[in-house]
């Protein structure tokens, strides 16, 4: 399966919280194995095709799409699959500037009622391809250009720039595009998109200090794949 031209299908809400208003999108059908878990600086996420396609999609919106909130329901998936080694989780994407709190989700969730259906179609380049030569200019901006992570209300957030979503896209584009591949030449391989969250280890400004680094480990589920 390839990105673009995915049509993906969603519910968008318009919601407003403290005089700021933005859009609420989520898929039309919640993930139905995507269970999202957290433990210290790690978080796992266990998935089938569909909901790899969900997080990619959800990705590519999110990054391109400064005054959307892209929400996917994971705390209800309906699989047992995986350990859950913390409490089960929501997903939210945002871009930085939108300026949310994270403690003012809860509010701005249960204003979503009543979204209209839209489908989004993944362009021909959903993601820029990083270079060689974008390489080292990438390392250097994803100490300054990274994704803040933060749980509130049953949820992971993750929060930056369009560069800070898109510097961790090519994990996402090769976890729907290249593991099905990978898993049908060798049964058995463990397939796994690892994203980067918070600070690298090098930028330790008492900024970042609070938002160490993590991860986000996107796994295929062995039996579900
Ligand atoms: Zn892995
Ligand atoms: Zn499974």
């Amino acid at each position: 399966m390839k990105l673009p031209g995915i049509a993906w299908r969603t519910l968008t809400a318009d919601v407003a919280v403290g005089g700021r208003k933005f859009r609420v999108v989520r898929p039309a059908q919640p993930p139905k194995h995507a269970p999202l878990s957290t433990g210290y600086r790690s978080h796992q996420m266990l998935v089938d095709k569909p909901s790899a396609i969900d997080l990619a999609a959800a990705w590519w919106l999110a990054a391109r799409s400064p005054r959307t909130v892209v929400w996917l329901p994971l705390r209800q998936t309906a699989t047992s699959c995986g350990s859950c080694y913390g409490r089960r989780l929501d997903l939210v994407l945002m871009h930085h500037s939108l300026g949310l709190p994270v403690a003012a989700w809860k509010q701005a969730r249960a204003q979503v009622r009543q979204p209209r259906p839209h489908t989004a179609v993944l362009p021909e380049r959903p993601f820029p391809d990083l270079s060689e030569a974008d390489y080292e200019e990438s390392r250097w901006r994803e100490k300054h250009d990274h994704l803040r992570f933060a749980t509130a209300a049953d949820t992971l957030f993750l929060i930056g720039s369009r560069t800070a979503f898109e510097l961790q896209a090519d994990q996402l584009r090769g976890l729907v595009e290249d593991c099905p591949a990978h898993m049908a030449a060798s049964p058995g391989t463990h397939c796994c998109a690892e994203i980067g969250i918070g600070a690298t280890p090098s930028a330790s400004s008492d900024k970042n200090r609070r938002n160490a680094w993590g991860e986000l480990h996107v796994e295929y589920c062995a039996d579900h794949r």
